[in-house]
């Protein structure tokens, strides 16, 4: 049995995103014959919606951010997963001759020359041990509209300059709309989640910008209301039979981060 396979521990963080501007997360195309050149992404309900991978994306951006900051390597650091990979291919193939072809050395050489970012979110190697969850509208019968549609300018990608005469449209959802967010994690220790948490504290302040056009106004917002709640083998018969959650103190994660980089900066030292 190998460290993916077994079940250890599942969180579930919940937050509501309040988005302060309007947000722009597109489709790219619209398949309605008199539709806007660049609809925002609606639910099968009609009503507009982030994908997870959306999230996800601003979530792993900031975190890598955060870990190149504080980079020390090899406990918290980040690759870039483009130009020069924790793992690359061809390390990949050298450990697996390394570890005997065996299935379990090759997993955990891997997983140790692995950064924190790629093991918390996934590498071309493993899965991301952190899921995010499609976020729905919570509030959508508090506004008057959800949809207003922008002009837009088109950009010349070669020159990144704005090009007179190609005018499109674009859809945003209207600044004031909530969604519900839920990132589900497994097999984190409390250290990890407490990283987490400090990432999207970044977001509970306003620092973080989902969606397309952030740099022309659209996709500021900030989380609120943040949850999480816990299962493990103490609570586990509990939550299959009754989907009862224990609650865990956001302190609990934070303070284990905290503990954690004081004990790898005391063996550094
Ligand atoms: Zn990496």
């Amino acid at each position: 049995m190998s460290l993916f396979d077994r079940f250890q521990n599942r969180t579930i963080i919940h937050a509501t995103l309040e988005m302060g501007t309007a947000l722009s997360v597109g489709s790219r195309l619209s398949l309605e014959p008199t539709g806007t050149d660049m609809p925002v992404v609606k639910g099968p309900d009609g009503l507009p919606f982030i994908p997870g991978s959306s999230i996800k994306g601003v979530v792993r951006f900031q975190a890598e951010r955060v870990l190149r900051t504080w980079n020390q390597r090899p406990h918290l650091w980040a690759c870039d997963p483009f130009d020069s990979p924790c793992v690359s291919s061809a390390r990949k193939d050298q450990l697996w001759e390394k570890a005997g072809r065996k299935d379990d050395a090759f997993a955990q050489a891997v997983w140790g020359g692995s950064c924190t970012a790629c093991r918390l979110f996934g590498s071309p190697w493993f899965a991301g041990r952190v899921a995010f969850k499609d976020a729905y509208l919570t509030n959508a019968e508090d506004l008057p509209v959800l949809i207003q549609i922008r002009d837009g300018v088109g950009i010349d990608r070669d020159l990144g300059a704005a090009r007179t005469g190609v005018k499109y449209d674009f859809e945003t959802v209207v600044p004031g709309t909530c969604f519900s967010i839920e990132i589900l994690t497994e097999n984190l220790e409390d250290w990890e989640v407490g990283f987490l948490l400090t990432v999207l504290r970044r977001w509970e302040e306003g620092g973080i910008a989902i969606g397309g056009k952030t740099t022309r106004g659209p996709g500021w917002g900030k989380l609120k209301d943040i949850t999480i709640r816990w299962v493990d083998n103490q609570n586990l018969m509990a939550y299959l039979l009754e989907r009862k959650l224990s609650e865990q103190p956001a302190d609990r994660c934070l303070n284990a981060f905290r503990d954690w980089l004081q004990s790898k900066e005391a063996s550094d030292a």
